[in-house]
């Protein structure tokens, strides 16, 4: 059985309408009852090829014998009391769990999803990559952390990040895919400009990334202003040294005319001093980018601290001096370990 088919059938939600136009014309059928067949699955959702009034019994059959429609299922939810944010702990067709969570702003709805059944990339404060790698997630599993969730709130999701478990350019070629089916007309029709997709770094993947000219927002983790730093906490950083990522950024933000936003967790005594914002503005000078302040929210296996206040606001200051637009996050969902960070792929979020 190949991965990620059941019982030797396709994954019809994965599937691109081109994609799905060939199989169709190749059951001899005409080429718009792959935009029908589309439209049922993206726009109405259904669960059953039965449900598809318009399509006959007989090519109903086929595609069941072909095919399946993967369902994810929300086996647990948390409501945080603080600011509503919602986490949910998605479960996958063989029994993986990931989370999502839901930002309720002012200006619409944000769901968080993950990319991957866990991670490999080691980041030393971050949760969801404690017990590594089980699976690379579908494109119909990133689109059901979205469509689940707007099914369940009634509402529409306005804005999607990328930014929950997993490294999305490990996942490349679906993480691509999902972008294509979640901004697609019939569907929720999310433009990429809604979408923010983060990475820890792979160099060789945002110039990948930046050859297809997507109008998304690339979100780097970069965490530490030198090599030094960046070496204690992350393992990517032996791979790609800062010099190279921050050359893929500077081509990035050129090639595409898009701002770069830099994700800086701030931990106590490791990255947060005044020497440390200083170098750091001039690593970014010049750069079309943005910086994302965060103290580091708290992992119980993790013995990291959160920088003070104070000098949240000096290392912001030092950075806005020379010429970095920068802002602290908003922690948002922290009474239900739903922060930056604190995601993993087991149930093991119970408080
Ligand atoms: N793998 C991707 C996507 C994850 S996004 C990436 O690394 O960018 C999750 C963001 O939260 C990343 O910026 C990550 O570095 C950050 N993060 C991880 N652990 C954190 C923690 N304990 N506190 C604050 N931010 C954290």
């Amino acid at each position: 059985m190949k991965s990620g088919e059941i019982l030797d059938k396709t994954d019809i939600l994965s599937l691109s309408l081109e994609e799905l136009k060939e199989q169709i014309a190749a059951l001899g059928e005409p080429a718009f009852r792959a935009g029908q067949i589309y439209d049922w699955l993206h726009a109405k959702q259904v669960g059953d090829f039965a449900q598809m009034s318009n399509i006959s019994h007989k090519l109903q059959a086929e595609l069941c014998s072909k095919f399946y429609i993967p369902c994810i299922k929300i086996k647990k939810k948390l409501v945080s009391s603080l600011d509503g944010t919602v986490k949910y702990l998605y479960e996958l067709a063989d029994g993986e769990c990931v989370e999502s969570v839901l930002m309720r702003y002012k200006h619409g709805n944000t769901v968080c999803i993950s990319t991957q059944a866990g991670c490999r990339m080691g980041c030393k404060f971050c949760a969801s990559t404690l017990a590594g790698l089980k699976r690379n997630l579908r494109p119909s599993e990133m689109l059901g952390q979205v469509t689940g969730t707007a099914l369940d709130i009634g509402e529409r999701v306005s804005n999607i990040v990328l930014m929950g478990i997993g490294e999305p350019l490990d996942n490349y070629d679906n993480v691509l895919r999902f972008l294509e089916l979640v901004s697609h007309k019939t569907g929720p029709n999310i433009g990429l400009r809604h979408i923010s997709l983060s990475t820890c770094g792979l160099v060789d993947k945002i110039d990948a990334l930046r050859r297809e000219k997507l109008q998304l927002t690339l979100s780097v983790s970069l965490h530490a202003p030198n090599d030094e730093i960046r070496r204690q906490t992350m393992p990517v950083s032996r791979k790609w040294s800062i010099r190279e990522l921050i050359r893929a950024c500077r081509d990035y933000a050129d090639g595409t005319g898009r701002r770069i936003s830099f994700e800086y967790a701030l931990i106590n005594g490791v990255n947060d001093s005044d020497a440390n914002a200083a170098e750091l503005a001039s690593l970014l000078s010049g750069l079309l980018c943005h910086v994302n302040l965060i103290p580091v929210n708290e992992v119980k296996e993790r013995g990291y601290t959160r920088t003070g206040q104070k000098q949240v606001e000096r290392f912001q200051s030092i950075l806005e001096r020379r010429g970095i637009p920068t802002t602290v996050r908003r922690r948002l969902g922290a009474d239900i370990n739903a922060a930056c960070g604190q995601l993993r792929r087991e149930d093991a979020s119970a408080i």
